[in-house]
């Protein structure tokens, strides 16, 4: 059992001025596995006031000074691998093969970058008797959802430790151990006291209070819509600026001569292996009319050969759903699915057989969807794919864009001029060709609904800059 009392504040463990605790158990049991003691307000306060302490010398740190200290972390990082590999599969339900090979390396990359973008990055830029500075833009409240949560806090962590911002780290209340574990690596590397502080909190308590505080200059949040709006509304009135990263409902256009065992990749890749726990999942396919029977006779064999089980299993390729909250949710988006006409082809209602305990889905798969359908409008946030036909490729894209999101989408086709062509005419952040993989470094984030700024690599960094000029 795992028993979280302290939150990690100018460079000290501490126990909570306005205490509050969580009970957590298994995703795949539903088993208690601990407690958390989540800290208020007035931590969040404590906690902003060390980083603007720490603030006024760590911003003033050389690049080479924040190199050295983003090596320390690598290696702590590394040094935890296992540690946080157990916390996320035990916390998330993610199966192992899953956090080694995604959930850790995605956000292993974004030390490693951050310490080569500073070797060049150009801080300071002359143009005759005018100069013009990148500055560290304050102290930055990081507010991070629980889907992701090691590449979330570490990523934004990273990016604005790498700028010389100091940090309060507000983690999802679903996941602090992993937060706990890169609170112990930040100071097992030797960051100064006040540079990253880690207060647990409830959303509506502590991440409001972050939001709001004064003191913080950036409020970099991932999660819902519902809740964005929230933090820019309570950030409003400092005007502080706000980046967020939002839902999505990415389209996935199988061109007229999408390879199908290809186009089945993509979405066992980025759709059911998480259970669909992903902003950027393809959870609407649109496939040629004259081909949706075959496409349906490919993707539904492999669909229902997927090991759904405990994610403990390493055989196990999709695991449950983080709680039973969010099972509750999947479950009353099929129901609509199946009250609003849609085909059901694989999945449905219930959980698996034999898999009664946990907060199991069923991998779900719906055809005859109408784009105006509840499921295809709305982020579902669990493994069920909705299949559209289309006539045209241009009737595909407009179904495509057809969306108040923008995170994320993905082109399947032989042609790679074709699939470009399509890509450049999407409204997405991000547009992912034949099943290849993210480049975790590339600039990340959504138009529209899908939030505002980008993070990881340089951008991520440019996030947490302010601009002055200085002539004379
Ligand atoms: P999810 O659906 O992924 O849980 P949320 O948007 O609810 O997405 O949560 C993402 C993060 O936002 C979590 O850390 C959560 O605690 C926090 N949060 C929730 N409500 C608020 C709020 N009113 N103000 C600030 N942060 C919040």
């Amino acid at each position: 059992m795992r028993e979280q009392n302290e939150l990690y504040i100018d460079g000290a463990w501490r126990v909570p001025i306005q205490p509050s605790v969580l009970e957590l158990n298994h995703p795949a049991t539903g088993e208690p596995t601990g407690r958390v003691t989540l800290g208020g307000e007035a931590d969040v306060d404590a906690a902003v006031t060390a980083a603007e302490r720490a603030f006024i010398s760590y911003s003033r740190t050389t690049p080479r000074e924040r190199i050295a200290l983003l090596e320390r972390v690598l290696t702590e990082f590394d040094d935890r691998f296992e540690d946080l590999v157990q916390a996320v599969t035990e916390e998330v339900g993610a199966p192992l093969p899953l956090v080694r090979g995604a959930h850790l390396p995605t956000a292993r990359v974004q030390i490693a970058t951050a310490i080569e973008i500073l070797k060049t990055y150009e801080f300071t830029e002359t143009r005759g008797e005018t100069t013009i500075r990148k500055e560290a833009l304050g102290v930055a409240g990081l507010i991070t959802p629980w889907n992701f949560p090691v590449l979330q806090p570490v990523g934004k962590t990273v990016s604005a430790l790498a700028a010389g911002c100091t940090v309060v780290l507000k983690p999802a209340e679903l996941t602090p151990s992993s937060a706990v574990i890169l609170a112990e690596i930040m100071d097992a590397a030797g960051v100064p006291a006040g540079v990253f502080n880690l207060v647990t909190g409830r959303g509506s308590v502590a991440g409001s209070a972050l939001s709001a505080h004064p003191g913080v200059g950036t409020v970099s949040f991932t999660g819902s819509v519902a809740t964005a709006t929230q933090v820019a509304i309570a950030a409003a009135p400092t005007v502080k600026r706000v980046t967020s990263e939002l839902g999505g409902k990415s389209p996935h256009i199988l061109l007229p001569d999408a390879d199908f065992a290809v186009a089945v990749e993509t979405a066992k890749s980025w759709l059911l292996a998480t259970t669909g726990q992903l902003c950027s999942a393809p959870s609407r396919t649109l496939v040629p009319r004259d081909r949706v029977e075959e496409f349906l006779s490919v993707l539904v064999p492999a669909v229902e050969a997927l090991r759904v089980g405990d994610p403990r299993a390493e055989e196990t390729f999709m695991g449950p759903l983080i709680s039973a909250e969010q099972w509750d949710i999947v479950q009353g988006y099929i129901r609509r699915g199946l009250d609003e006409g849609a085909r059901l082809e694989t999945g449905g209602l219930g959980k698996p057989a034999g898999l009664e305990a946990g907060h199991f889905a069923r991998p779900t798969v719906f055809s005859d969807v109408d784009n105006a359908m509840t499921i295809a409008q709305e982020e579902i946030f669990g493994p069920v794919m909705s299949v559209i036909a289309y006539d045209t490729v241009e009737e595909a894209i407009a179904i495509a864009n057809d969306t108040p999101y923008g995170l994320a989408a993905y082109v399947t086709s032989g042609d790679l001029e074709a699939a470009n062509a399509v890509a450049e005419r999407i409204r997405a952040g991000y547009v992912l060709i034949n099943d290849t993989d993210f480049d975790w470094t590339a600039p990340w984030g959504g138009y529209k609904r899908s939030g505002n700024g980008r993070e990881f690599g340089a951008a991520g960094l440019g996030e947490y800059l302010e601009t002055k000029v200085i002539r004379g």
